[in-house]
């Protein structure tokens, strides 16, 4: 990080001494005459100040110090005041003790003149580190205060998609409970569908729970892989056959293109998920419409898609979705986790996946899978 070192001095003479001393430790400086030009400048993005001290009077002393005070809270700029030396003929246009409490209140290193060059840069090189040291504990200070935000939202969102199916099963399990006391309500079919649901509601609450424990598996690098040889396509059409029941109560009418024995060594269980949260996806944002599933080998490939023809990503969206918490349509009822999962599975797979969208029309999820 290269920060410029500001200099105050009232001639152009000293300015230009001090400049070739530092210019020497590569040290780029931008010198001001006045202390207003000083106040005037931006110290977020400034190393340090270099100030002659025959450059402050008592009124510009009191405004340096407001500059100073109006720092944000992660910054104390170093000053490295250049004093005139004990001897006389020193314009004194400040009383002394204002610049003692100046001394010892701020970050400012004293040094008497005449200086040696040595001194000067020394004392320049100390100051700066001390400044970026300032500059990297506000980045991670930053980078902390995001990710707490980022977390907040989620424990809030997920608050709110966990409680969703509680609320529901709470709701059906007392409807049962209900219907077991009172037989002349009792309807064996009834209570069927009402244990389904509830069965859909806990498979909801699974999945959610699965994919906050991939995430902070994620962030501690332990997902890891577990590979054996696997039949992509017999997994496909068991799985399509798992999921039928629920196409079919949302109107998903599935058609397949299937390659038969598309065989790799991969983890059975992880791809089990990409196609679990593509369908449940399809599901949830492409209800009523045709679901096209199609799996062939090109090359040392194999190629899966699952393509939809439900309402669509916005173009600038295409990336974005594949990102953590990142949910893009309104209708969503997802924590924005399982193709944010989904990418990171598949790269340790060293497979990609992209998505191609037209709104209204919608989406291709393809898949590029290393056999
Ligand atoms: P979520 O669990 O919130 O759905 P995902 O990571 O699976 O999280 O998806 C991220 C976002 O991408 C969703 O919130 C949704 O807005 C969008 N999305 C995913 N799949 C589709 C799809 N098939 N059609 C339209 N939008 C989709």
């Amino acid at each position: 990080m290269v920060l410029p070192v500001l200099l105050l001095c009232p001639t152009g003479k000293d300015a230009h001494l001090i400049a070739s001393v530092l210019q020497h430790d590569r040290v780029n400086t931008q010198t001001t005459l006045t202390i207003n030009e000083l106040c005037e400048v931006d110290y977020d993005n400034a190393g340090a100040i270099i100030v002659a001290e025959e450059s402050l009077t008592k009124e510009g002393l009191a405004i340096f110090n407001e500059k100073l005070s109006s720092q944000k809270g992660w910054s104390d700029i170093p000053i490295i005041l250049l004093s005139s030396g004990s001897g006389s003929g020193r314009n004194q246009q400040f009383k002394l003790k204002d610049l003692e409490a100046f001394v010892t209140n701020g970050n400012v290193t004293l040094l008497e003149r005449p200086l040696r060059p040595l001194t000067l840069s020394s004392a320049t090189q100390v100051a700066l580190r001390a400044r970026r040291r300032q500059f990297q504990v506000q980045s991670l200070l930053q980078s902390q205060l995001k990710a707490t935000k980022i977390r907040d939202e989620f424990i809030s969102i997920a608050g709110h998609e966990l409680k969703t199916p509680l609320t529901s099963l709470k709701l059906q399990t007392q409807m049962t409970r209900r219907q077991i006391v009172r037989p002349e309500i009792f309807v064996k079919d009834k209570m069927y569908k009402q244990l389904d649901y509830t069965i859909h509601q806990i498979d909801r609450l699974n999945k959610l729970v699965d994919d906050m424990l991939d995430i902070s598996r994620i962030s501690d690098g332990k997902l890891t892989l577990i590979r054996t040889k696997v039949n992509l396509s017999l997994l496909l059409h068991e799985l399509i056959e798992r999921f039928t029941p629920q196409f079919e109560a949302v109107g998903i009418n599935v058609k397949t293109d299937i390659q038969e024995e598309v065989i790799g060594i991969w983890d059975s269980y992880k791809l089990e998920q990409v196609v679990n949260n593509l369908f449940s996806n399809a599901i949830r944002y492409s209800p009523n419409e045709a679901l096209s599933i199609g799996l062939y080998t090109c090359g040392d490939k194999a190629i899966f898609n699952v393509k939809d023809e439900g309402m669509g990503i916005e173009a600038h969206n295409l990336e974005r979705i594949f990102e953590r918490f990142e949910r893009v349509s309104s209708v969503t009822s997802g924590l924005g986790l399982g193709l944010y999962i989904t990418r990171q599975i598949l790269d340790l797979h060293q497979a990609n996946i992209r998505a191609e969208s037209e709104m209204g029309k919608g989406s291709n999820f393809i898949i590029e899978l290393p056999l």
